[in-house]
């Protein structure tokens, strides 16, 4: 039976993508393996806006963010580390775990970074101590956005290199790496570029790439100037996921047909249908509407009712598959994933199938409710 798999990564994979990721494969020491890599490295550079250096690591998102800390940070370095949800979380651990010394700011969850506090942060710090600002994007455990060009804006010329964990917010929200000054930043395959997990990418600005020349945290596997040799005669260091990356260039291609403006209107879209279906029901969310997600709404499951009881019925009567919550929020939210592949009558269904779930559970919905409040948002598209 159809399932509709609403999670913020991994996202279903169109059948073009899938097609793709069938190709036979390749020698990746020769010529049609540096055309693959040139095409990537040249797609993955329009959707993050940037002249920058990227790299492709045979990893996770996680992995890219451990590459982000341990080219360009050493130890006894000092670091502030804003934390919205559970990836701030590990960002900042991932730093620690390499002997930096974290100054870290806990925001509560549900809300995005205060840029005040930051602005205060940087004003103390009198002798520019800090050698990076780690940030989260999107914070996918929560449901909200943070304002990078704003965090940018506010570093003003303090030295820090700002490293920012988009492993769900890239090709999904605007990101103007360039413009912005954001030094590196780290996405990975399976949420807005909806291929399989087992890429990840980190795009280095000239200023992170002096940091590297200082940095003596250990690398091997995560060095990113190894990388960056070995693209230069188009290859990787070692043997790359070559499906994921002829999957990746027709994924990379689609995304420059339709146009990065096209995608993230539409993942606005996606996001305002849901807000509109929830709210409708009475729930409420994680995120105000001014900080929310394009990726990911996260909801409070009401009062005497269990997040997971709630997700057990979605995927049980409905084939609805929805994230629950994690640390602190497990079993308290649950967490409907817009971003990708799909559309606005996935996420209709999804309404209509937490209406149902939600009486059967014994919560008092007049159903049609939400469905309607997301009608109107679809006939209200111009
Ligand atoms: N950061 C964010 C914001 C994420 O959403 C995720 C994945 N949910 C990660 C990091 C970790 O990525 P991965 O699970 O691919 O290692």
């Amino acid at each position: 039976e159809k399932e509709y798999l609403m999670l913020p990564g991994p996202t279903p994979v169109p059948p073009r993508l899938l097609r793709a990721l069938s190709e036979p494969l390749i020698n990746h020491r020769g010529p049609s393996f540096k055309r693959l890599i040139d095409e990537v490295t040249e797609g993955i550079r329009y959707a993050y806006q940037t002249k920058n250096d990227v790299l492709i690591l045979p990893s996770s998102g996680t992995g890219g963010m451990e590459a982000a800390i341990v080219n360009f940070l050493s130890p006894g370095d000092k670091v502030l580390a804003l934390s919205i949800g559970a990836f701030g979380d590990r960002f900042a651990t991932i730093a620690q775990t390499y002997g930096c010394i974290v100054d870290k700011v806990d925001f509560e969850w549900g809300t995005a970074v205060d840029l005040n506090v930051v602005k205060a942060k940087l004003a103390a710090d009198v002798n520019k101590e800090y050698k990076a600002i780690l940030v989260t994007h999107n914070e996918t455990s929560t449901g909200v956005c943070n304002d990078l060009k704003g965090l940018s804006e506010i570093r003003g010329d303090h030295p820090a290199l700002i490293l920012v964990d988009s492993v769900s917010g890239l090709g999904v929200m605007e990101v103007k790496t360039d413009e912005w000054g954001l030094d590196v930043i780290v996405t990975a395959a399976q949420k807005g570029f909806m291929i399989p997990p087992g890429v990840a990418f980190v795009s280095v600005s000239p200023r992170a790439w002096a940091a590297y020349e200082k940095s003596t945290a250990p690398k091997f596997y995560w060095d990113l100037g190894s990388a960056k040799k070995f693209l230069e005669k188009g290859q990787t260091p070692v043997t790359p996921a070559i499906p994921q990356l002829t999957g990746l260039r027709e994924a990379l291609q689609l995304f420059r047909e339709k146009g990065r403006e096209a995608v993230f209107a539409k993942q606005r879209y996606l996001r305002d249908i849901t807000r509109a279906g929830v709210k409708a029901l009475g729930l409420k969310l994680l995120a105000d509407d001014a900080v929310a997600s394009a990726a990911v709404t996260a909801v409070w499951a009401p009062e005497g009712i269990e997040a997971k009881a709630i997700n057990k019925r979605m995927r049980e009567a409905h084939n609805v598959v929805l994230a629950g919550g994690q640390k602190k929020l497990e079993n308290k939210i649950f967490r409907i994933g817009h971003l990708g592949y799909g559309q606005h009558l996935d996420v209709l269904a999804t309404v209509a199938a937490l209406e149902m779930t939600l009486k059967e559970l014994g919560y008092p919905v007049e159903l049609g409710a939400g469905v309607k409040a997301a009608q109107e948002v679809i006939m209200s598209r111009k």
